[in-house]
């Protein structure tokens, strides 16, 4: 035990020294843009997932408490014991409607929905051609399978192409790819991607988590943006992020596909199913994401306002529509201590630097909210102003 303990404190002091040591701030408010820390302060998110302020939203708060009178707390079972109540069947039914496929399968994350995935399609005559940023669960779910592994250059499509070829003998061949890569806040290119899979008779998987109920005319995501929902074979996402930020995760694809998940996926046959409440909340927040566009539209016009007035600051900005804007520092100091006096000013956002984003690119990345108002993004426009000039980042 000595021995353990002391390489695991060596390690420890390794990840410190290298600056990458995770501290965590403890929140003593529910999710929103207005937030106490344990400090007491109170200050203004731009750092969560919620891009529509579901985390809190009223009626999310109903739809959850809700079902936990009417259908309880916890199911204490896996789904195919005793596990599987109406809620979760309409939740599946509706993330199937959503998004125009056969089925949809429920998880108790989106990692889990990865993780489920390919060792259940896929054997040794198979390959699996995935993005190089693709999610850490992605990569995880393709190390549990043993089809042969291919891995192309961040949205390089002749890259693809060639993996494509490489991938020619095998017999079925699996494109895999986040649907909004969430370093940079890029969408894949999946009108090329469909395009190439076509050609080269791939399916193509995309794991939409930062881009369901957001991106695309009716938030249908990243394929719904580049007008090909109908050629994506397998989808995967989150109902932790835009959908409400609880948990729970999903896949949806044709009925064989969705069949053999609920006969051998190991996260879903040995793990207990979503709580009533969160199935609920899940139902809930695709009915908001349909019912109109509001949150959707405001989301769009305070990213874009935000966007032009860093633009205007003379800010590095990653070019880009998505809600996650990147404000390039390159250096990993400065962006750790611009992110430290940022809050200070009251502003809550995270600097990110090597190994999460390449070496040399480090940066803040700020989150947009659809529950943001004007004055909230204004404070943050001023604060990047003031510390940005304080630290000569800007003029
Ligand atoms: C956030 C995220 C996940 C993990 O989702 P959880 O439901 O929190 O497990 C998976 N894939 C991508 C691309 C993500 O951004």
């Amino acid at each position: 035990m000595n021995n353990i303990e002391q390489r695991l404190q060596d390690t420890l002091k390794q990840i410190e020294q290298q600056g990458l040591y995770k501290r965590e701030r403890v929140i003593t408010t529910p999710q929103g843009v207005k937030i106490k820390t344990r400090a007491g302060k109170e200050v203004l998110n731009f750092c969560a997932n919620n891009y529509l302020g579901l985390a809190n939203h009223p009626e999310m708060i109903t739809a959850a408490s809700g079902a936990l009178h009417t259908h309880g707390f916890g199911m204490a079972s896996v789904r195919f014991i005793c596990g599987t109540q109406d809620l979760h069947k309409e939740l599946e039914r509706r993330i199937a409607a959503f998004l125009g496929t056969d089925d949809a399968i429920l998880y108790g994350s989106c990692f889990d929905a990865n993780t489920g995935l390919f060792e259940t399609l896929l054997d040794d005559q198979d390959a699996v051609i995935s993005d190089a940023l693709n999610h850490a669960s992605i990569i995880d779910g393709i190390r549990l399978c043993k089809a042969a592994r291919l891995r192309y250059q961040h949205s390089d499509m002749n890259d693809l192409e060639d993996k494509l070829k490489q991938a020619r003998q095998h017999r079925t061949r699996l494109i895999v790819t986040d649907g909004v890569f969430s370093m940079d806040g890029d969408i894949a290119k999946l009108n090329e991607i469909t395009e190439l899979a076509q050609r080269y008779d791939a399916l193509v998987m995309v794991d939409d988590s930062h881009a369901t109920g957001i991106v695309g005319p009716t938030g249908r995501g990243s394929a719904e943006h580049h007008g090909v929902l109908d050629k994506i074979d397998i989808f995967t996402s989150t109902l932790g992020k835009a959908l409400g930020g609880g948990s729970g995760g999903f896949t949806a694809a044709r009925q064989p596909v969705i069949d053999l998940l609920r006969q051998r996926s190991r996260p879903y046959l040995f793990s207990n199913t979503l709580p009533p409440p969160l199935a609920a909340a899940g139902i809930k927040a695709l009915e908001l994401v349909t019912r109109s566009s509001e949150l959707r539209d405001k989301l769009k016009q305070n990213t874009a306002y935000f966007r032009n007035a860093m633009y205007s600051a003379t800010f590095d900005i990653k070019p880009g529509e998505h809600p996650i804007v990147p404000v390039m520092l390159f250096d990993a100091t400065l962006a750790q201590s611009m992110a430290a006096k940022l809050l200070e000013e009251g502003i809550y956002v995270i600097g990110f630097s090597y190994p999460v984003v390449p070496q040399g690119q480090a940066r803040i990345r700020v989150q947009i909210s659809a529950a943001h108002e004007h004055e909230h993004l204004d404070k943050a426009i001023r604060a990047f102003g003031k510390i940005g000039r304080e630290m000569k980042i800007i003029e």
